[in-house]
């Protein structure tokens, strides 16, 4: 037997399930499940593209038992299975980068904490939350030696040499005795199917079967009645995007959603899609009620699985959909997809980006519909998710106008936000200048700029953007539809021959205080002028966007520097 210490990071995580996170501690139940249906999911797509595992036999399926005598309770699969240095790597450290964001993303708030423990793939351990005792025996399909890993929860992991009929892995944790509610056999099929209804494999339990009083002609008891074991099946295992639309309830799309999100929480909004005709494919999205703690982070985990006629692929591919839709979580589903595909295949395939194609469009017009039909629910999609949506308006420029028409804009006039096809409404037909200002600050410090004056003088809206993404991508959106986009400081408004005279009078009558105005500036500025523009402030600064050393100036902010 060999004793492991474990890797800092699982252990600080281990401390924390066992000591902090005790709220909704039955999510230990979905996370194992979760991996089991993982390890079913890789095996069937070996053994139908790997000649390898041509002679493995696969009956893939995950068995619940409760053991109320020895207070245990054991999930049992026949999937791949995990050999030495799987266990090693999977069981005792965490590699992915996913971890140190979990760490960081903690809030104390248990509810929320306990949220993150699947999002984050650090599921295996929760079942120390209810465990003083893991044991995990497992077979990797293919391989001889089975394994038996053990673990107080205490900082140390043993691995030694077992035997075990068949591949799989099965995990016995010996429950705390506080935790008895986890050997209830209602209590788990309620739990089950809460979370793991559709996962695609079968989940089968013993339960207690009633077996009412047997009676004679003459109603005389010649039998009476009893209670018999009987192992069933207690999920439905019906990969729920297969399914038409019209058969599932709102309660069985929530359900699926928290199995595959790992979330306790409700979506905000689903589009489940069928796509029938050149290629065949199916996809169901789900848009989370909160983005995800690592949506901003480089190494953000995707939410959408691969499935090639329900065979997993794959939930760890970038490119199966657009970077700006990166909150989405759900499952893309085609027949005509080449069942070995790899990742590189995947990513210049014609059919795969067809679908992604397509996906985005349909994505992009439910969106568009929720903005319609039921603003409140669009007004908490676009807080949560509006500045991620946005990265589309430069990265995807085939549907720049789409993207733009989901967006919100604060604008001078209004007092609340309005989306472009409402504000075009009120742009001058024959100009047909958009105009906006942008700037990293408060709103009402931005709309109070100088350089709005002129423009609230001649009762002209401007949409005012002032987030910071807004600076970066708004220079880069110059058109909508037939529309310019005009930043404030680059529009122009024709002067009368009366206005013009006006000026350049006020520009003479000035040159005596602007040449001071220099002289005390030195070259600070690069000239002091008069202007019409403002109406109400006595000065502005502006800059001269010609000027080489302004043009790099912007560069070199643009980088982040
Ligand atoms: P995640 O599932 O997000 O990877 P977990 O902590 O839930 O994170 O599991 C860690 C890893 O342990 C899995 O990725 C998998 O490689 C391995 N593992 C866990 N349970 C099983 C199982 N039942 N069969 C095979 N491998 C498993
Ligand atoms: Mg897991």
């Amino acid at each position: 037997m060999a004793k492991h210490q474990f890797q800092t990071e699982a252990n600080q995580i281990l401390n924390l399930m066992i000591h902090s996170l005790y709220s909704n501690k039955e999510i230990f139940i979905r996370e194992l499940v979760s991996n089991a249906s993982d390890a079913l999911d890789k095996l069937n797509m070996l053994v139908l593209t790997d000649d390898k595992y041509k002679e493995v036999t696969f009956s893939p399926r995950i068995d619940i038992v409760a053991n109320k005598e020895a207070k245990t309770l054991t999930i049992k699969d026949s999937g791949i299975g995990m050999n030495e240095e799987d266990l090693m790597s999977h069981l005792g450290t965490i590699a992915k980068s996913g971890t140190k964001a979990f760490l960081e993303n903690l809030t104390g708030d248990q509810k929320k904490d306990s949220n993150l423990i699947g999002q984050f793939g650090v599921g295996f351990y929760a079942c120390f939350m209810v465990a003083h005792k893991v044991e995990v025996t497992t077979k990797k399909a293919g391989e001889e030696q089975a394994f038996l890993w053990t673990s107080t929860g205490d900082g140390e992991f043993d691995v030694e040499n077992t035997t075990q009929d068949g591949h799989g892995t099965t995990i016995v944790m010996h429950l705390n005795d506080e935790e008895a509610e986890f050997l209830e056999a209602h209590r788990i099929e309620t739990i089950i199917k809460k979370y793991s209804n559709h996962i695609p494999f079968p989940i089968f339990m013993d339960k207690d079967k009633f077996i009412p009083a047997v009676k004679d002609d003459d109603g005389k008891e010649t039998e009476p009645s009893r209670t018999e074991i009987e192992n069933v099946q207690i999920n439905r295992a019906n990969a729920l995007w297969t399914i038409s639309k019209s058969e599932i309830t709102d309660e069985e799309y929530k359900d699926f959603y928290s199995s595959i999100a790992h979330s306790s929480e409700e979506p905000l909004a689903w589009m489940h899609n069928k796509a029938e005709g050149a290629i065949e494919y199916t996809t169901l999205f789900y848009i989370p009620n909160k983005a995800p703690m690592d949506m901003f982070r480089v190494d953000y985990q995707t939410g959408i699985k691969l499935y090639i006629n329900r065979v997993f692929i794959t939930d760890d591919e970038k490119e199966l959909m657009p970077t700006y839709l990166r909150f989405l979580r759900g499952v893309i589903d085609s027949k005509d997809l080449p069942l070995n595909v790899s990742r590189e295949i995947l990513q210049s395939n014609a059919v795969m980006n067809k679908i992604k194609n397509a996906s985005v469009k349909k994505v992009l017009s439910e969106l568009s519909k929720i903005a319609k039909n039921d603003s409140e629910k669009y007004d908490k999609f676009f807080a949560e998710f509006g500045n991620v949506l946005k990265e589309g308006l430069y990265s995807d420029f085939g549907n720049r106008e789409k993207i733009l028409e989901l967006m919100k804009f604060n604008t001078i006039n209004s007092t609340e936000t309005v989306m472009i096809e409402e504000f075009v409404k009120n742009v001058d037909e024959e100009k047909k200048e958009i105009y906006y200002i942008t700037g990293k600050t408060s709103l009402s410090m931005l709309k109070s700029s100088p350089a709005l004056e002129r423009f609230k003088a001649k009762g002209i809206d401007v949409l005012v953007l002032n987030e910071e993404v807004d600076t970066i991508i708004f220079p880069m959106v110059t058109e909508y539809k037939e529309y310019k986009l005009v930043h404030v400081g680059d529009a122009k408004f024709e002067e009368s021959e009366e206005e013009k005279k006006a000026e350049e009078e006020v520009a003479k009558s000035y040159e005596g205080l602007a040449k001071e105005f220099k002289d005390a500036l030195g070259d600070r500025v690069k000239s002091v002028e008069t202007t019409s523009d403002l109406v109400d402030s006595p000065v502005k600064l502006k800059e001269d966007k010609e000027d080489p050393a302004y043009m790099m100036a912007q560069m070199m902010k643009q980088m982040g520097q």
